[in-house]
């Protein structure tokens, strides 16, 4: 057979040679929008990749951007890649602090930005020796008036300046194409670098039937950021694939999202959680008609445990099927994805709910297991949790700038830090982050599965479980509930629905409302931002320490 290596220019060139009129819908915020194609964005993203050539851009040189899904940004993801250099989405959301530290630890040669961040460009330029340009994503006439030691460059005037006939290098499949940071939640930030094999190979699980199922026939609505672990891979499988791609820029309001549905008869939709808890909160506001003006029909939820509630809304509300995914930062993310297996169809909707809840099977490509506390591997269908260990071709082996194979344990596998059980089917339930996991008498409460129950109560926007200290089970949980606007709604009306959803010893101790709960910069629960919070409750009964 021809050695003929994986390389993500030839994604590119696919989608423009047997796709090319399939559109891309990008969204620039301010109501400025654009509708370009595959074959356009493969000359554009040509174009670009020679400019950064006669730039001076170096093979492996690191390009940063900062910029929301927008066609833009999509042009990046191929053009650097493409010609070579490694393109490193840096999550805006961070704080500045974070995202200093990260250009640095990268040593970022360009930073892409768009617009929006020109304000916090000129906070962190004189902080950012590395970085040769800066470049705007823009026309000339928009560029923003930035005092900048080093130069100031126009997105669209390097595109225009570019070869379209570009020829993309042959590099070997393990080149190295784009670098992203787990969000650092304890620690610093560490960074995961991606190579043209481990991206071409993650792409055909995203267009696989028992995978994400993504096709050409597709319009795919990208609710997940691009600067989110590569947009869970999906702009580089809408390439393999040919879909359409609708790219939201800045705005992902559930409104927005409505919007953008229905304009573009979106088929496939991505994002976590609190995307769609905001998505159901502008749609139950409709009458009920306006459900019949969408065409969705599968939604993939991830990065954060789905709650069975919106499950069920999707199913309920709009006929749509939920393809819960569990991955992280460092498999690429894809790694276990589920759909059902021929005995899941004929269940009554309520189970088949439950197994959706779970976070899916293993897709080939990624092994999985789970360790005890002894470090046993437990036999697939225990009826217990431990730690779960991938590994395979899109797994990380060391994180960035660590020797190779550092991040892994003497048998090649990466431990998760996530708490798991696999079913006798191969489901995987994720009960918990190692670090949230809550220790009561020496027994574990998973509190994703409680702050799961508590969001099924119709009065409830979003809840968070956390442990707190108890003299005599060490740790109980604490329930933390937002309620939904104008809602009012009592500790114990909700502690009585969830009684009959979880064990009644896991039931939370106390029950404390909040207007708000903090987030990660990828949407996330801050957990640790809350057991700060908390750290000196009482619980009713406990009696007060000292
Ligand atoms: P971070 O940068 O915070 O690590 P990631 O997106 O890489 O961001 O986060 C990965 C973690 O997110 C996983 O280890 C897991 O704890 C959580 N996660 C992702 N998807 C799911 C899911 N479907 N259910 C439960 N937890 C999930």
């Amino acid at each position: 057979m021809q050695p003929k290596a994986l390389q993500i220019s030839s994604l590119l060139e696919h989608a423009a040679t047997h796709h090319p009129d399939v559109e891309i819908v990008s969204h620039l915020g301010a109501g400025r929008s654009q509708r370009t194609d595959w074959r356009t964005v493969a000359q554009r993203a040509r174009r670009l990749a020679s400019a950064l050539g006669r730039l001076g851009m170096e093979p492996g040189a690191r390009v940063a951007t900062l910029a929301w899904n927008t066609h833009r940004h999509l042009e990046l993801y191929f053009g650097v890649s493409g010609a070579g250099s490694i393109l490193h989405t840096v999550n805006p959301r961070l704080f500045t602090e974070q995202i200093r530290y990260i250009v640095n630890h990268a040593a970022d040669d360009y930073l892409f930005f768009d617009l929006g961040f020109a304000p916090l460009v000129a906070e962190l330029a004189p902080s950012l020796p590395s970085v040769k340009a800066f470049v705007a994503l823009c026309r000339r006439e928009e560029l923003p008036a930035l005092s900048l030691a080093q130069p100031l460059l126009c997105y669209e005037d390097l595109v225009a300046g570019g070869d379209e006939h570009f020829d993309w290098p042959a590099l070997p499949e393990d080149t190295a194409s784009s670098l992203c940071y787990t969000s650092g939640t304890t620690g610093h930030p560490k960074g995961v670098l991606y190579s043209h094999r481990s991206t071409v190979l993650h792409c055909w699980t995203a267009c696989a039937a028992d995978g994400l199922g993504l096709r050409a026939r597709d319009s795919v609505l990208l609710a997940v950021p691009m600067f989110h672990v590569n947009a869970w891979g999906i702009p580089y499988a809408a390439a393999m694939c040919g879909a359409k791609l609708v790219l939201p820029g800045p705005d992902v309001s559930g409104e927005r999202l409505f919007a953008l549905m229905k304009d573009e008869g979106c088929t496939f939709s991505l994002g976590v959680p609190t995307v769609w808890l905001g998505f159901f909160q502008y749609l139950e506001s409709l009458p009920e008609a306006a459900r019949h003006e969408l065409r969705l029909e599968r939604v993939v939820v991830g990065g954060s445990a789905a709650p069975r509630a919106i499950i069920e809304k999707f199913e309920r509300l709009l006929g749509v099927y939920v393809i819960q995914a569990w991955g992280m930062t460092e498999t690429s993310p894809l790694a276990t994805i589920g759909n059902l297996l021929p005995r899941h169809e004929v269940l009554p909707l309520a189970e088949r709910y439950g197994v959706q809840a779970r976070q899916g099977r293993a897709i080939f490509g990624v092994e999985i297991a789970v360790f005890d506390a002894e470090g046993q591997r437990l036999p697939i269908g225990a009826p217990r949790a431990g730690e779960l260990k991938v590994r395979g071709p899109w797994v990380v082996s060391a994180y960035y700038g660590n020797e190779p194979g550092s991040a892994l344990d003497a048998d090649g596998w990466f431990a998760t830090g996530d708490v798991a059980m696999i079913d006798a089917d191969g489901f995987v339930q994720i009960t918990d982050r190692s670090k949230d996991v809550i220790k009561s008498g020496g027994e574990w409460i998973s509190s994703i599965d409680l702050e799961n129950a508590a969001v099924g109560h119709p009065l409830v926007k979003e809840a968070a479980v956390i442990g707190v200290r108890h003299d005599k089970w060490q740790e109980r949980p604490l329930l933390i509930v937002v309620p939904k606007e104008g809602a009012t709604v009592s500790g114990p009306e909700i502690l009585d629905f969830m009684k009959d959803r979880v064990a009644r010893w896991w039931l939370p101790d106390d029950v404390v409302f909040v207007d708000e709960l903090p987030h990660t910069a990828t949407g996330k629960l801050l957990k640790t931002r809350l057991r700060e919070q908390f750290a000196a409750h009482r619980l009713p009964g406990d009696p007060p320490a000292g």
